[in-house]
């Protein structure tokens, strides 16, 4: 079982490969015969539901997860306390296109997270964009006093729709500061999702000091598609009403449980957020990453593997609108004393792995491409350079050289689902779900033993 490392160059015996390879077996014959996960994300979906930062729903995953990982025998099972955003979508949220003609056609519409309501019924003449930049670029007398709409379409080319996502996610944080900017009253948006069906996709938005705040809400891709189409021939009006209010702070809490290792202040995070939007149920965002990591613990204690390293499940609160528990998290880490060798995130998805990014240096992303080996025969081979995950991403700032990790599954049907009422556990698959976990588990093993 020994690897050597050198010049970097790995020499690894025939005996070495054979016991990572027969331990790695029993992992993944224990996640897809005596796995936990799919009945665990089933009740974190059922039984709680969506957890939005500061509502109790949220609270009540936080006691489901420390029971969890009591019931599992982790070692050291605690919470830390941290601050997170309150905001509230409200009781009333409608929208309306109408036209002098007679047309009255209702949307399929969520307020975008941290938007302000319209106070009643908000009215206006609506003025499409086919992108953020065609918005920026317009006068202000074509915008002034109108309803933008940005019909930006996600890059369909893009093999992995992660990218598709990146060079269109400015449109929901952005559009409502670009469209104020001009004069405008209120943004709606093309939901951020490749299929055209009618589930509007919410998310986080922002405002900025000294620009106007106004409602900004997603429209379903499919009314997205009827109202350009509509634009072509007549002038359209839109009626929007929502409720929606931010809250003062509210508290709440990180959940942690751990392995502890021989080197006990050496630590290995792995994780996800708890927190989801309030639509759906957060099952593959990120219900599914949650339950990966302790999945991936439960599996490794099970098979009674010591580790080297303390190796640390941590459920993040409130990565969706505010990252407040993975900032807490790493300055946490650092003032007490802690070293830090890496940490891995899932947050893309319950689907069928295909491997593993790293944001790091080449010296850790050679290190992992040395795993590929081991995890062909699982149908893994993506071991490359790339994005970690924003929960783990501060870490980066109080432990400089850390290596992040990003757990990779197949990204083909993750924005059907991202921020929508589809989000639901029904859209999970079983055995996708215990193979995520068993991949990790197995990518946390190796690390642990390759890291000093
Ligand atoms: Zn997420």
């Amino acid at each position: 079982m020994k690897i050597f490392i050198g010049y970097g160059l790995f020499f690894i015996s025939f005996f070495g490969i054979s016991q990572d390879s027969l331990f790695i077996r029993s992992i993944y014959n224990e996640a897809l015969e005596r796995g936990h996960a799919y009945e665990d994300l089933r009740e974190l979906c059922k039984t709680i539901g969506p957890r939005l930062s500061g509502s109790a729903k949220a609270e009540m995953s936080i006691d489901w997860s420390e029971a969890k990982f009591k019931a599992y025998n982790f070692d050291n099972v605690y919470k830390q306390a941290i601050m997170v955003p309150h905001w509230e979508r409200g009781t009333t949220e409608s929208g309306w296109i109408t036209s002098k003609k007679g047309l009255m056609y209702k949307l399929n519409l969520l307020a975008l997270g941290g938007s302000i309501g319209t106070n009643g019924l908000m009215s206006g003449e609506l003025v499409e964009f086919s992108s953020l930049d065609e918005l920026k670029d317009a006068p202000d007398r074509k915008v002034s006093g109108k309803i933008v709409f940005i019909n930006q379409k996600m890059d369909a080319a893009q093999i992995q729709t992660f990218k598709a996502y990146g060079g269109c996610y400015a449109i929901r944080g952005e559009g409502a500061v670009e469209a104020a900017k001009k004069g405008a009253v209120a943004v709606i948006i093309r939901s951020l999702g490749l299929p055209i069906d009618d589930h509007p996709h919410t998310g986080s938005m922002h405002y900025e000091n000294g620009v106007p705040k106004i409602p900004a809400a997603a429209i379903s891709t499919k009314d997205a598609e009827y109202i350009s189409s509509k634009l072509k021939s007549e002038t359209l009006f839109v009626k929007i009403a929502l409720n929606c209010k931010e809250f003062p702070d509210a508290p709440s809490y990180n959940v942690m449980g751990e392995l502890k290792g021989k080197l006990s202040n050496n630590i290995i995070s792995l994780g996800g957020h708890l927190d989801s939007w309030d639509t759906g149920e957060g099952a593959h965002d990120d219900g599914a990453g949650v339950v990966h990591c302790m999945e991936a613990l439960r599996i490794l204690r099970e098979l009674g593997y010591k580790p080297k390293h303390t190796l640390r499940v941590v459920f993040f609160m409130n990565e969706e609108n505010g990252n407040a528990g993975g900032k807490a998290y790493a300055k946490w880490a650092k003032e007490k004393g802690e070293t830090h060798r890496a940490a891995l995130e899932s947050d893309r998805g319950g689907f069928t792995p295909r491997g593993f990014s790293c944001d790091g240096s080449q010296e850790f992303v050679n290190l992992i491409s040395t795993f590929s080996d081991l995890f062909r025969p699982y149908d893994l081979h993506v071991f490359e350079k790339g994005y970690g995950g924003v929960d783990i991403g501060p870490l980066k700032n109080e432990f400089p050289g850390i290596p992040l990790f990003g757990f990779v599954p197949d990204s083909q049907r993750y924005f059907d689902f991202h921020h929508a009422p589809s989000d639901v556990f029904e859209n999970v698959n079983e055995r996708e779900l215990a193979l995520g976990a068993a991949s990790i588990a197995a990518f946390i093993y190796l690390l642990d033993q390759q890291l000093p």
